[in-house]
């Protein structure tokens, strides 16, 4: 059985043996995803024992799963978070477990170990629908309805139902929600004057949406174009759209795990 994780790290060597531009980030997520996975199954393969769905109560259990990451982020990554992977490989301090309960009660996009760890643990809650427990995250149809995160992603994909189509994905537990099609998934504007479009030739299927009420943007993966797209993995393929995005002063509601 094709797993969650090995569909997107299967996309992401495929992606990565293209000769793009982003060949580099491509490779360098790839070995993330496969760090991910590696903590996913370890949780998974823990005898008699399951996510509390409290990260206070279940830290030790996630600090102590992460040195596989560390490692292939110290070998693999770029410069700057090589160094903290090895520095964090080097000291026995709980720097890392408050970093963790931090992320978890507010998450940030720049938390890069955090978020790298807290993906597998959040996603192993919501398969096995445990409820996550002391977050402070402000809720509503913007945010995940599982774990309250923020869209990575939004994708469109064939349904029989007539209205909404549009997905967005969640940046913590990386599962989808319904959105309708042309509202901010930030703000919430629905003024057609007030989202634009920005596309270009060489990702057909790929599309920055962004409000001029917020300023802000997310990329949109078009699956019916092309249905053998994986958006979390796509999204990163498309880094020169996140380009044209900033260059024209909008902001991106979540940057993905390697920063873009
Ligand atoms: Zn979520
Ligand atoms: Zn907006």
């Amino acid at each position: 059985m094709s797993s969650f994780w090995d569909k997107q790290i299967e996309r992401a060597d495929e992606l990565a043996a293209d000769s793009s531009g982003s060949k580099e980030l491509l490779n360098f997520y790839a070995q993330l995803l496969r760090a991910q996975k590696e903590i996913y199954d370890a949780f998974r393969g823990r005898t008699h024992w399951l996510p509390s769905g409290e990260l206070e109560t279940d830290v030790t259990v996630v600090q102590a799963s992460m040195s596989g990451l560390l490692q292939r982020v110290a070998r693999n990554g770029p410069e700057s978070l090589a160094g903290e992977a090895q520095a964090l490989l080097n000291t026995e301090s709980n720097a890392m477990a408050t970093d963790l309960l931090n992320y978890w009660r507010s998450p940030s996009d720049t938390q890069f170990f955090a978020k790298s760890v807290l993906q597998p643990y959040l996603h192993w809650l919501a398969e096995t629908r445990i409820t996550p427990i002391g977050r402070e995250l402000a809720g509503g149809e913007r945010t995940c309805p599982f774990c309250g995160g923020k869209p990575q992603v939004s994708f469109l994909q064939s349904r029989d139902s007539e209205s909404g189509n549009r997905d967005l994905l969640c940046a913590g537990c990386l599962c989808s929600w319904e959105f309708r099609r042309v509202v901010c998934a930030n703000c919430g504007e629905e003024r057609p004057a007030k989202l634009g479009y920005f596309h270009s030739p060489e990702f057909d299927h790929i599309r920055i949406e962004a409000c001029d009420t917020c300023k802000h943007y997310i990329k949109g993966i078009d699956l019916t174009r092309f249905g053998h797209a994986v958006p979390l993995v796509d999204e990163i393929h498309a880094a020169p759209l996140d380009l044209w995005a900033r260059e024209h002063g909008y902001t991106k509601i979540e940057l993905n795990l390697i920063g873009v």
